[in-house]
């Protein structure tokens, strides 16, 4: 009986002729729908040996562009990032201004001036597409000072801290405050990477309170450098104290050795501007004394993953001629973006429109209730009737490490199932919205799910609507 209805599947060559299957051929070329074809064949005698009904020729077809459609589908897919946090690491950071895409796009379609000095027609360096702007932006926080820095970028934070402690500390040791020895996400540890680097590290003072005098005591022979690491992702809190960096520095110079900061996010512009927290910029670490400074291109700054040192120009020299720089350097379209970022810092003025991140950063509580009003129905239709949908006050987190105790004032959708055990209608619309073309990211907390609207772009809004209504 089986054997019987098996036969009658159409073959492989007559399911690709149906004109069901012409668009998709098109779309996808004829070697991937024969592969779906032959796949979904397959699976579907399986069912049917199983006891399934002989499926409709209609619905082997549209089973066959419905795999073909979704094997197409890129594996680094866009997403809504509902979670709160703005500078979500594992969601990608940064969101590049349209500036720094169209840069990226002419970077990697034409060859280009990565490494030639146009001027002379001889050899260039990479970092001088950059490095003028840095100095630009420095220059305009310190004056004169800035004459006295360059920079260098690799491929992100971690490898600048760790190309800084192979040049500078390697063999020798590194003096660190309890307080500072951070782990980030993602497996980024301090003292891993000092040992890494084949540094010893030299901890000092204890988790909560660090003096002057425990840098001072800590300086031997076999010192290399005096180092402070930003508490990104953390704080401290009550009986502490840190010192600063301008004492640090003093510490260190008179004992002739270099003072290195990991800024980690650290921003190039002052956030009070925008009503923002203040974040330490790497300006105010090198104002404060500071030799070296490294820190993130796809945090706060807002542009592509990049790791940025700027230091005093005999150090950045050095760090540059160490052969790990080879192995850790950023390519054209990375530094592309990075340029065409910096650039925007031009113009203070226009920057949290054009920046995306602080476009985001800087949306105020009132605009996002707005947009939660008008989602909410489309929300509550998509979670069902027996989900119960609120618009609450929310607060986002910056994210990647920056200001972890500070939080902006937002709005967010929460959705429960009133009733026992929420978790499994909770879990199961999460999937749903996961599920979704451009997929939907969201929170799970205290038996609700958080959508934190403040990272919906209102240009991306009636996108984010029609796939709701969808159904
Ligand atoms: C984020 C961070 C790093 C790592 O930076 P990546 O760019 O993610 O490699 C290192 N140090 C601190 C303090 C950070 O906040």
């Amino acid at each position: 009986m089986t054997q019987k209805t098996l036969a009658q599947l159409p073959s492989v060559d007559r399911l690709l002729a149906l004109p069901a299957l012409a668009d998709a051929i098109a779309r996808h070329g004829r070697q991937p729908l024969t592969d779906c074809a032959r796949a979904e064949l397959a699976a579907t005698r399986e069912l049917v040996r199983a006891g399934h009904p002989l499926p409709a020729t209609d619905a082997l077809a549209a089973a066959i562009v419905g795999r073909a459609d979704r094997l197409a589908q890129p594996n680094l897919r866009p997403v809504f990032n509902l979670t709160g946090t703005v500078l979500h690491t594992n969601l990608g950071r940064a969101l590049l201004a349209p500036e720094a895409i169209a840069a990226m796009a002419v970077a990697a379609a034409a060859p280009c001036a990565l490494e030639y000095d146009l001027a002379d027609g001889g050899r260039g360096d990479r970092d001088a597409l950059v490095e003028p702007l840095l100095a630009e932006i420095l220059a305009a926080a310190m004056g004169e000072q800035a004459k006295n820095f360059a920079a260098t970028v690799v491929n992100n934070n971690a490898a600048a801290v760790l190309l800084a402690l192979d040049t500078l500390a390697k063999g020798r040791e590194a003096v660190v405050s309890r307080g500072e020895l951070v782990e980030i996400g993602g497996a980024f540890r301090v003292p891993d990477i000092m040992r890494r680097a084949g540094a010893k590290l030299i901890e000092i003072g204890t988790t909560n309170r660090t003096h002057g005098k425990d840098y001072a005591e800590a300086i031997g022979a076999k010192t290399a450098l005096l180092m402070k690491v930003h508490t990104s992702n953390y704080a401290v809190v009550g009986f502490t104290k840190a010192v600063e960096e301008a004492e640090i520095a003093e510490i260190a110079h008179t004992h002739g050795l270099p003072f290195m900061v990991d800024l980690g996010s650290g921003t190039l512009t002052d956030f009070a501007r925008w009503g923002l927290p203040k974040e330490p910029t790497p300006q105010d670490s090198l104002a404060a004394g500071a030799d070296l400074v490294t820190f993130s291109g796809d945090k706060l700054l807002g542009g592509p993953q990049a790791g940025i040192l700027v230091g005093r120009k005999e150090l950045i020299a050095k760090i540059k001629k160490n052969p790990l720089k080879r192995a850790l350097r950023v390519g054209k379209v990375t530094l592309a973006a990075l340029e065409a970022t910096l650039r925007l810092y031009r113009d203070p003025d226009r920057l949290a429109q054009r920046l995306p991140t602080l476009r985001l950063l800087t949306r105020c509580e009132h605009d996002i209730a707005a947009q939660a009003e008008r989602l909410c129905p489309l929300v509550a239709d998509f979670a069902g009737e027996t989900s119960l949908v609120s618009i609450e006050p929310a607060m986002s987190q910056i994210g990647s490490g920056a200001l972890p105790v500070e939080r902006l004032a937002s709005a967010a959708l929460v959705v429960r199932f009133p009733g026992k055990r929420p978790g499994r209608q909770l879990a199961a619309l999460e999937e749903r919205l996961r599920a979704l073309p451009q997929p939907v990211i969201g929170r799970i907390a205290d038996d609700a799910l958080r959508l934190d609207l403040r990272c919906l772009d209102p240009a991306d809004e009636a996108r984010f609507a029609a796939q709701l209504s969808v159904r």
